[in-house]
């Protein structure tokens, strides 16, 4: 894949990259080595600064970088302000907790024989970041906040369609005072994830993609014996019961499926609906998905632009027309917009049966996916059923069936009565071929962090 800025809403070709030489990758690689060594002796509150000093820069360029974002992969402006937004709110999330996260921790030294005994969390070194297109700012973010707090250092290999995005990752570390190369972008394509993965100086990767690269990612980190966090995609049930609150469910499913213009590895994708208020939802579904605005991502009453690149749109089209074809039927949508770029229909499917290819897999796309269910063990045994277990969410009033829910789903994150997000302060991942391993609050940063047993006789 070319490493190039192509405006999804046009189909035009703004800006191409060069992929960076062996030399010019094996300098960046060194730099990273010679910035840990330094770094990781600087003070968690020396760190804490650096991480709002960076959000402050955020802020001052909200509104540049949300464009860049908008212009590279067509999410709408205003969901590119919220990301940017959330960002910041992370940088200082951890800048506020990270330094007590990284005080040793005590432990009964009389049970060990020892006059003390405690923890120490330690950075382990230059971290290769794997990230996707579809959250530009964010992915990245969400692995580099708690890195950068812990002493880690970063070296991003962003997805090729948003390059521009990533040199600005660079940048912003660097005007925030952040000591040089403690955050680096590689304009690399994947075919050189091998390389760097095998360097000694490199210590450990984490990947948000496709399952595919994940395998890849994985088997040459285990070849090597180096740690790997990944987040790979999901195919997020949500299970509407008669107790709930049936207009607000629908209204939520709606984000929910379609935020991203439908490209988000947390949203819902197949929707379970219990038989006895199968008919009222689905019309309230279905009348709130055919009123949404498609339309160019620049503009302000625009809720869904179009899909991030050619190859996606045409994976979702396959996706809906064998679907299709093997009977489903179209409620709403169900083909390409008719005008320049990638813009696909809010589309709402039913008579979804396990013959269909998206049955099991993820469709990266604003296609929601229609069930009826007889009861909430069968929804969580079809939910189940997919190889992915990312998130899931419930609408019940009921306490017996929340307990259920969360007894039985196999998913990271389970969520009643609102739409599965991520938050700085909840944990973030998944089971399953939605990969392992946590990102943000305590969990995420420690995965990154060599937990150093130090016992004094
Ligand atoms: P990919 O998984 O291909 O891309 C994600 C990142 O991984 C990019 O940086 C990409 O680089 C890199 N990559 C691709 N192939 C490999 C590989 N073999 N080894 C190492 N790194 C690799 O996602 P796509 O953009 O192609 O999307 C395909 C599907 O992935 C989607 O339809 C969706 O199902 C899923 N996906 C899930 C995401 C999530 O948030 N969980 C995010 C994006 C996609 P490069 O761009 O240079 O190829």
């Amino acid at each position: 894949m070319a490493i190039a800025t192509i405006n999804p809403a046009t189909g035009e070709t703004l800006k191409t990259y060069e992929p960076l030489s062996d030399a010019a990758l094996e300098e960046k690689i060194a730099r990273a080595a010679t910035a840990w060594a330094s770094y990781r002796r600087t003070s968690a509150e020396q760190r804490a600064g650096w991480l709002r000093a960076a959000a402050d820069v955020l802020d001052t360029d909200a509104g540049t970088v949300a464009e860049l974002m908008t212009t590279e992969m067509g999410k709408t402006l205003a969901s590119a302000k919220a990301e940017v937004a959330k960002c910041a709110a992370a940088l200082r999330w951890y800048a506020e907790h990270g330094p007590a996260m990284l005080e040793p921790e005590p432990k009964d030294a009389a049970a060990v024989k020892a006059q003390a005994a405690y923890v120490v969390h330690q950075p382990i070194g230059v971290v290769l970041a794997i990230m996707p297109w579809n959250f530009p700012l964010w992915q990245a973010m969400r692995f580099a906040a708690p890195a950068l707090m812990a002493g880690n250092v970063g070296l991003l290999k962003h997805a090729s369609n948003v390059p521009q995005t990533a040199l600005y990752l660079e940048e912003l570390f660097r005007r925030a005072g952040f000591p040089d190369d403690v955050f680096q972008t590689l304009l690399i394509g994947s075919s050189a994830i091998e390389k760097v993965l095998r360097d000694d100086r490199v210590a450990a990767a984490t990947l948000t993609g496709s399952a595919p690269a994940g395998q890849s990612v994985a088997s040459i980190a285990g070849d090597a014996l180096k740690k790997t966090v990944l987040e790979l995609g999901g195919s997020d049930p949500f299970i509407v019961m008669p107790s709930a609150n049936l207009d607000k469910a629908a209204e939520v499913a709606v984000t929910a499926r379609n935020q991203n213009n439908g490209q988000s590895c947390i949203a819902a994708k197949r929707f379970f609906v219990h038989r006895d208020v199968a008919e009222e939802f689905t019309r309230l579904f279905a009348e709130k998905i055919g009123a949404l605005t498609v339309g160019d991502p620049m503009d302000e009453g625009t809720q869904v632009g179009p899909l991030a690149t050619e190859s996606g749109r045409e994976d979702v089209e396959k996706y809906v027309d064998d679907a299709v074809a093997k009977g489903a039927a179209v409620l709403v949508g169900g083909k390409r917009v008719d005008r320049p770029g990638w813009f696909y229909e809010p589309t709402l499917l039913s008579g979804i049966t396990p013959e269909m290819d998206l049955y099991f897999e993820e469709v990266f796309g604003p296609v929601a996916a229609l069930f009826t269910v007889d009861s909430l063990g069968e929804a969580i045994e079809i939910a189940n059923s997919h190889p992915y277990g990312l998130g899931a969410n419930l609408w019940s009033e009921d306490e017996d069936e929340r307990a259920e829910f969360i007894a039985d789903v196999a998913s990271g994150m389970a969520f009643v009565n609102g739409m599965v997000t991520s938050y700085p302060d909840l944990p973030f991942g998944g089971v399953k071929q939605s990969g392992y391993g946590r990102e943000l609050t305590e969990v995420g940063m420690r995965e990154f962090m060599n937990a150093k047993t130090v016992w004094i006789g």
